[in-house]
């Protein structure tokens, strides 16, 4: 069988024209829609007109416009169905509690993102009575002895942020069905890259704050399962995109669809650039973390999952040895060179850099830190594709040769 390829799978889907036959589709922006007889109303209420075939409510539920990219983000990922929503962490806790009743148990991976390990940690069993294990799941047999009778949920993320280890999908997958569970992966970090759905997860999570728009000028999320799972994200009464109501604005739809046809072709260039560089950091002698290299725990595995073309991702990490160096070396790239910016996100067309520990991390006590192998020297790096590869290359090269880091991470 010819292999999944996410572009492909895009640019097969029916083209949605704009109302006066514009090559771009519309923006809905009503938030109410009508009918033209009654009874079609119940009908509706009732789930027995959908979305699917053009019937709309309310924009609560279901709008148009964000409809057709919860349609491409599935396509991107080979789902059955997908909806957005506000934000990726109302993807994450909108699948959670849909998944989950008070009781319930989560086993989750123990690097994830800190909003994820906030909301997991703190939020979920204090507010939602949901109790949530922590394990290294690159070991599937610590996966495995977390599991309780009313284990609902495995959580992972493709490559975990900000270590960079890769999720090994078809194995967590079995683990989690053999249990009764669902697999639920956020793709955040590895869109087109990898496609947990084809792969045997049951729900894929995005913020497509990050790579999927691309500018670092939206907030926006999304959610990709089957049919049956999205409608009951929007059930009347248990449904929790519906009830809880983090609603994406169908012109942030518009925006991020306007966006999906260059996704291929920054993902390739954020990806080519980070190899490079990665390459070129490991010849110098720092250490460098980048599932693209062969020394990578993960790279076999990246081979194996991952879709042909589109490299090993845009973000990679050097482990300084100490937060002093991280915080000098990013100060300097940003203030001397412009190499980027410091700044906490990912997927922008600039280079963005954050020291995980003091930051996007800094939800984790120390020790949880030390366990998820966030060392404190970490700099994380989502590289951009702008100016030239070499013109960025020579900045940060400079900045590392000056605090003479070249050889240190040697063993
Ligand atoms: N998932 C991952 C892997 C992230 O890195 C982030 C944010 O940094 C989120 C989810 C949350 O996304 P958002 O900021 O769109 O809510």
């Amino acid at each position: 069988m010819k292999p999944f390829d996410p572009i492909e799978s895009l640019a097969e889907m029916r083209h949605e024209f704009g109302e006066h036959g514009g090559v771009n589709m519309s923006i809905e922006t009503s938030t109410t829609f009508t009918v033209m007889d009654p009874k079609t109303m119940p009908e509706i209420f009732t789930g027995r007109r959908g979305p699917e075939a053009g019937w709309f409510l309310y924009s609560r539920h279901f709008n148009p416009t964000v409809f057709v990219l919860g349609h491409q983000v599935a396509a991107l990922e080979g789902a059955e169905t997908g909806y957005c929503c506000a934000s990726g962490m109302s993807a994450i806790a909108g699948t959670i509690h849909q998944l989950c009743d008070a009781g319930d148990h989560v086993v989750s991976a123990n690097t994830v993102y800190g909003g994820t390990y906030a909301l997991f940690h703190d939020y979920l069993p204090k507010k939602s009575a949901v109790d949530v294990s922590f394990v290294d799941t690159c070991d599937l047999e610590a996966v495995a002895e977390a599991f309780r009778p009313n284990t609902r949920v495995l959580y992972v993320e493709t490559l975990t942020n900000p270590t960079l280890r890769l999720a090994d999908v078809p194995q967590l997958a079995r683990l989690a069905h053999d249990r009764g569970a669902k697999l639920v992966v956020d793709n955040t970090f590895a869109p087109l890259v990898v496609s947990p759905i084809q792969l045997g997860a049951d729900v894929v999570v995005h913020s497509l704050t990050k790579f999927i728009n691309g500018a670092s000028d939206a907030i926006a999320g999304a959610i990709c399962g089957t049919t049956e799972f999205v409608a009951s994200l929007m059930d009347l009464h248990e449904g929790s995109l519906m009830l809880l109501g983090p609603t994406m604005d169908p012109r942030i739809a518009y925006e991020i669809s306007m966006r999906l046809p260059h996704l291929g072709l920054r993902m390739t260039e954020h990806a080519r650039r980070a190899l490079v560089f990665a390459q070129r950091l490991r010849e110098m002698g720092i250490a460098v973390i980048y599932p693209g290299l062969e020394e990578h725990p993960d790279h076999e595995l990246l081979l194996r999952l991952g879709n042909r073309d589109y490299g090993a991702g845009g973000v990679l990490c050097l482990d300084l040895g100490s937060t002093a160096r991280a915080y000098e070396l990013m100060d300097r790239l940003q203030n001397e060179r412009r190499f980027g910016y410091m700044a906490v996100s990912l997927g922008y067309f600039d280079t963005l850099m954050s020291n995980p520990g003091s930051s996007t991390s800094s939800e984790m006590s120390e020790e949880h830190q030390e366990r998820a192998g966030i060392s404190p020297g970490l700099v994380r790096l989502s590289i951009g594709y702008t100016g030239s590869l070499e013109q960025r290359w020579e900045q940060l090269a400079t900045v590392l040769r000056e605090m003479g880091l070249a050889g240190t991470g040697v063993e």
